[in-house]
């Protein structure tokens, strides 16, 4: 029997987990909490309570259990098998996803515009603090030549992720689980976090068509063949196991190659990079007969592939994003309270003009974010769009009441 933790990350200052450091000091940062992040900030709390690496480190550690990616939905990836509108979608539009797993369609079926496969880019957009920072020394100093530009998540953003094994250990420290994590580490601007630790908590079961299992990464996977060398496939010995059916075929497959690198933890140093399918990369495996749920549910976790520790080979279930159409029920919940709506509307339309120029403040709103009803759920989904056309748009359609 697997056991599993949820973990809840609320971040109270901005993170930023960098992808490459180029040498224009423009940094591209990830969306999300990399595995390896979460990792490391875990084991440097770690050997702060403890000293250096023993025994139980490396089993917590470099042993064979999972820290996963922390997530939220809008950052994780589309999954590529799923066909997007190659431009804007019309407001008429009802689906904004069209997923090649169940469906072969070319063309959206309201607007008429030819589809594309996605890139495997993050589903929305997560809350990023726009201005250059600096990264700063223990005594607060300015690190030379270490200036970003555009790249912290904004503190505020919440993340989801899944810890299982012997990872579970690094949860408690002297019996306490944390509640504090500074996530980052080398090459990043580190940030602290609250954290809450659900240790009963249930992953949901991998995504099932008939006897088929659909696995959509939220990671990168590292796969390889009976020789060792890069595969674009998980191996299907390793998931019968996991799943105690036999899976017999990849009967289709939408990956995409990449690279990854990472860092060892007992020694600090950087690994050699290795072939890697992307996040988003999809397959569809056929099983004997149907897994047990419970089987599903632990693959969840687990994930698949070489590294899982590092959390490389995540899975998920990403929800399609809301088309324009589907908004009218948020909207809906809103005009409930209509006298509360025309009130706010001169802050609603100034969050737009806000949103152009980069700045994300919820202040005007907090008396109403902090209502314990269905009005304040609906704001705060409508608050989370930070593209500020569709935001625009969506103000100006709850004011027209349609
Ligand atoms: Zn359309």
């Amino acid at each position: 029997m697997t056991e599993f933790a949820k973990l809840t990350v609320t971040l109270t200052e901005p993170v930023a987990v960098v992808r490459h450091l180029r040498n224009d000091f423009r940094q591209e940062s990830y969306d999300h909490i990399p595995g390896t992040a979460v990792r490391g900030a875990l084991a440097a709390q770690w050997l702060l309570a403890h000293g250096d690496p023993d025994d139980d480190f490396l089993e917590i550690f470099e042993g064979d259990g999972v820290f996963g990616p922390l997530h939220s939905a809008a950052s994780l990836p589309v999954p590529l098998s799923v066909k997007v509108h190659k431009y804007r979608a019309d407001d008429d539009c009802r689906v904004l996803w069209w997923d090649a797993i169940r469906e072969e369609v070319d063309v959206c079926q309201y607007c008429k515009q030819t589809l594309e496969f996605s890139k495997g880019g993050p589903i929305g957009k997560v809350r990023r603090t726009p201005r250059t920072r600096n990264a700063l020394d223990a005594e607060g100093n300015a690190r030379s030549g270490n200036l970003f530009n555009q790249s912290s998540i904004a503190a505020g953003n919440v993340f989801e992720g899944w810890l299982s094994g012997p990872a579970l250990r690094s949860l408690r420290i002297d019996g306490e689980p944390v509640r504090t994590l500074s996530l980052g580490g080398k090459r990043t601007i580190q940030g602290n976090a609250e954290v809450a630790i659900d240790f009963g908590a249930e992953p949901e079961p991998v995504e099932l068509v008939g006897k088929d299992v659909v696995l959509r990464l939220a990671a990168p996977g590292i796969f390889v063949d009976k020789l060792g060398l890069p595969a674009a496939e998980p191996d299907l010995c390793e998931l019968s196991k996991v799943l105690g059916v036999k899976v017999s075929s990849v009967v289709k497959s939408w990956p995409r190659w990449t690279e990854v690198g990472g860092w060892h933890l007992a020694s600090g140093l950087p690994k050699p990079t290795e072939r890697a399918v992307q996040a988003g990369s999809t397959y569809r495996v056929r099983c004997a007969e149907r897994p047990s749920e419970a089987a599903l549910r632990a693959l969840m976790v687990r994930g698949v592939g070489l590294r899982r520790r590092e959390g490389f080979g995540a899975l998920c279930r990403p929800v399609a994003p809301l088309s324009f159409y589907e908004w009218g029920g948020v909207l809906a919940r809103l005009r409930a309270d209509m006298a509360t709506v025309e009130r706010t509307l001169p802050q609603l339309h100034e969050r737009t003009r806000e949103l152009r120029s980069g700045i994300e403040n919820d202040a005007p709103f907090q008396d109403q974010l902090a209502r314990d009803d269905q009005y304040s759920i609906a704001l705060r989904k409508l608050l989370d769009v930070t593209d500020p056309v569709l935001y625009g748009r969506l103000v100006t359609r709850l004011e027209s009441g349609k």
